[in-house]
């Protein structure tokens, strides 16, 4: 039962629009390869009508600027009571468009609905500092939105990364013009139907389907967006962050994925550490930028670990996104799929020991087998760089203090893990490792309440928690003569 298709058009200013050219392009489903639906297609010309739209919509005095910021928050708020509500045909849409697992879908769109209550209720919560600055002067900072925000947005977890960035945009005060990725265009679309309903005023959040190079290019070089948030690939991050030099200084937050390093330590607690490392690759097939995809096992548990997670990845059953008894979905197009096969085939080149999976998973679709190598060493492709496929390269190591290095030998620094019984071993990992996220014990634990990001090449700033909304504010400090000395 597919889902019903509600919203295939371009929305700008609050209205349904075909894009000026009139083109289209077809949206597929990752599990058959089939068409879903015929999306319009926007490119320079009707990214420019949306960003005039964003720039009116942020201009001094106009409804939006002038809101208090407590009916932001409970716009957003109203915002996150439709999401609730539309929670099943969100994470169905999410599913047919994306390939992602349903019970995935379901439970990250759950997810969501907090993920918006807290960052509505930061709405009004931005709060500047009063500063004993020298001379007579009374001296204070306020914290203003930075303007029309363009939001380019990845295909992995489409309803999440639209959500981290519209919500926390619009509570700072901005306007937006939202690029979703060519593949998943259509849950960005429903929830800008929703934000309307929520009685978010028009021209506050636009949205533009287009290809990067069409679409993407126009928003990243127009004189009007003060800023871009990027989510994607570590190639095109690079272009973003020339194209905002380029132009006006485009304020810029990226996130560019990673080569996540997880270490087992002699004495983890190896059933927990098993179930978790494969939990940290195959979620999501691999498509995740924090996917733990170079895994060091310590020299003494290494033939132990290596079994046990070669029988993890033999149980995963691959199936149908919708089928609650599958847990492991296609890979999000053809595309994909055979970047990630041709990884894998590097990995046999290259002399890995491939243990379980390498394969296509029948014929329809682009399912891959969830895929174990073994003896993996740092100078291979499969360990420097990122698959974003279900690829678990375990490599062996005999001290912390060699691990950390290796960890660190990458051009990236999202995230990291480590799993050990030892308090000492787990802090200095934590000290030492270059990533913006670590986890102990655990493998994406938390929550939106924290910042996310990396470090090096990982990106640039942070989404989530305080630190995400900063990221669309301008700081700007207010000084005033006023005598010390009361004179009268
Ligand atoms: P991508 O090309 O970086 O795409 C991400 C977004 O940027 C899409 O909306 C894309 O538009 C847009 N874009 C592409 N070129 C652009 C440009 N020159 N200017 C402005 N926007 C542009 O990623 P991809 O091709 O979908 O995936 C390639 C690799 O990126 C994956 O293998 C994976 O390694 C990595 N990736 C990482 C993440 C992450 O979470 N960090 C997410 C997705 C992918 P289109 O719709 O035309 O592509
Ligand atoms: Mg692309």
């Amino acid at each position: 039962m597919a889902p019903e298709i509600r919203y295939t058009k371009l929305f700008i200013n609050n209205e349904w629009v075909d894009s000026i050219s009139g083109k289209t392009f077809d949206t597929y489903n990752p599990h058959d390869g089939s068409v879903i639906a015929k999306v319009s297609e926007g490119d320079k010309a009707d990214i420019d009508l949306a960003v005039a739209a964003a720039k009116k919509a942020f201009a001094r005095n106009s409804e939006w600027r002038l809101m208090d910021a407590r009916q932001r928050g409970k716009i957003l708020n109203r915002f996150a009571d439709l999401v609730q509500e539309e929670a099943s045909y969100l994470a169905e849409l999410e599913s047919y468009n994306n390939g992602m697992l349903l019970q995935l879908s379901s439970r990250l769109t759950s997810n969501a609905v907090d993920g918006i209550r807290y960052t509505a209720s930061l709405a009004d919560k931005i709060e500047g500092s009063t500063i004993p600055a020298d001379g007579d002067v009374f001296c204070y900072t306020l914290k203003q939105p930075v303007g029309v925000c363009g939001l380019i947005l990845p295909w992995n977890v489409p309803i999440l990364m639209f959500l981290n960035k519209v919500v926390t945009a619009l509570a700072a005060g901005c306007t937006t013009v939202v690029k979703p990725a060519e593949q998943t265009p259509l849950t960005a679309l429903y929830l800008a139907s929703l934000l309307q309903k929520a009685g978010v005023p028009a021209g506050v959040v636009n949205i533009v389907n287009g290809y990067g190079e069409t679409a993407g290019v126009a928003l990243t070089h127009h004189p009007d967006v003060a800023k871009i948030s990027f989510t994607g690939s570590l190639e095109v991050g690079k272009l973003i962050q020339q194209a905002a030099g380029a132009n006006n200084l485009k304020r810029i937050t990226l996130e560019l994925g990673g080569k996540s390093p997880l270490v087992i330590m002699n004495d983890a607690d190896l059933a927990t550490a098993i179930r978790f490392a494969a939990l940290g690759v195959f979620t999501h097939q691999g498509q995740i930028c924090i996917a733990a995809s170079r895994l060091f096992v310590q020299s003494g548990i290494y033939d132990q670990f290596v079994k046990g997670a070669v029988e993890v990845a033999k149980t995963l059953k691959i199936g149908n996104p919708f089928d609650s008894q599958s847990q492991h979905g296609p890979q999000i197009d053809e595309g994909m799929m055979k970047k990630v096969l041709g990884y894998i085939e590097k990995g046999k080149q290259e002399g890995a020991k491939l243990l379980v999976g390498g394969k296509q998973a029948g014929s329809k679709g682009y399912y891959i087998e969830p895929t174990v190598f073994a003896d993996v060493q740092d100078d291979m492709t499969i360990a420097k760089e990122e698959i974003f496929g279900p690829v678990q390269s375990i490599l062996k190591f005999e001290t912390l203090d060699e691990v950390i290095d290796r960890a660190n030998a990458t051009n990236y620094g999202l995230a990291a893990g480590i799993f050990t019984t030892n308090v000492n071993n787990a802090i200095q990992f934590a000290n030492n490792v270059e990533a913006g996220v670590v986890w102990v014990n655990n493998y994406m634990g938390g929550g939106g309440q924290a910042p996310f990001g990396g470090f090096k090449e990982s990106g640039i700033g942070r989404e989530g928690g305080k630190h995400g909304v900063d990221e669309y504010l301008e700081v700007k400090t207010v000084t005033i003569s006023v005598p010390k000395k009361v004179s009268n």
